[in-house]
């Protein structure tokens, strides 16, 4: 039972503080943030929500258990996914 941060992880440090349970360090290895699987209790008995996902600025960068990101794409800037991806080639094709 734990969540993952993945390599999108842009090392802020949002989230080490908010963290109940000291399971986030910073990985040499990796070169951002990840979760110690044997700390992370997923906050409960602590929080309703998991606080590192609830801080993270970055989407699609910490996974729940099953993989799936906590805050997916567009759900931090209310940017629909088909709307960036146009965006993007546009300013791609300049
Ligand atoms: S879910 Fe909670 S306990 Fe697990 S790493 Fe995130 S903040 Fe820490
Ligand atoms: S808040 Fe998100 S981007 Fe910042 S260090 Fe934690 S996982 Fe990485």
């Amino acid at each position: 039972m734990t969540l993952a941060i993945v390599d999108s992880c842009v090392s802020c440090w949002a989230c080490v503080d908010v963290c109940p349970s000291d399971a986030i360090y910073l990985s040499e290895q990796e070169k951002h943030f990840i979760i110690d699987a044997k700390k992370c209790t997923e906050c409960e008995g602590d929080y309703a929500n998991p606080q590192c996902a609830s801080i993270c600025p970055i989407e699609e960068t910490i996974l729940d258990s099953s993989g799936v990101a906590i805050n997916p794409a567009g759900s931090l800037t209310g940017i629909p996914p088909d709307r960036m991806a146009e965006v993007m080639c546009e300013i791609q094709s300049r």
